[in-house]
């Protein structure tokens, strides 16, 4: 007779689960705040601007021979980005692969 996952080590596999969440709550200091804001408190923990525009947010990062990943500057993460670097900084100084306003109408992608 073999055991199927019926009797007995779903329900027990479940309970440990269970166990384990409860005691390990999660600590997510960063969930209900802006990118804005994330971006200030990265400024008053020590970081520049600089360092800030020199990190990847992108959901399609691209890489180049020469130079590490970059941001694509179009896709909802790289908007979200410029829109937080803006409100703590005053400016983006990130060095975008492409930029909202150079991209065509017509379908929204731009030309690689
Ligand atoms: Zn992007």
């Amino acid at each position: 007779m073999s055991r199927g996952a019926d009797q007995g080590h779903l329900p027990t596999l479940r309970v440990h689960h269970q166990q384990r969440r409860r005691r390990r709550p999660r600590h997510q200091p960063l969930l209900n705040r802006t990118k804005g804001e994330v971006c200030q408190l990265a400024l008053q923990s020590g970081l520049t601007g600089h360092v800030l525009g020199r990190t990847i947010s992108c959901g399609n990062p691209r890489r180049t021979r020469m130079k590490a990943d970059f941001n694509c500057g179009y896709c909802y993460p790289c908007l979200l980005r410029r829109a937080g670097l803006i409100h703590a900084l005053g400016d983006d100084p990130t060095p975008y692969r492409h930029h909202v306003a150079d991209l065509p109408l017509d379908d929204g992608k731009p030309e690689t």
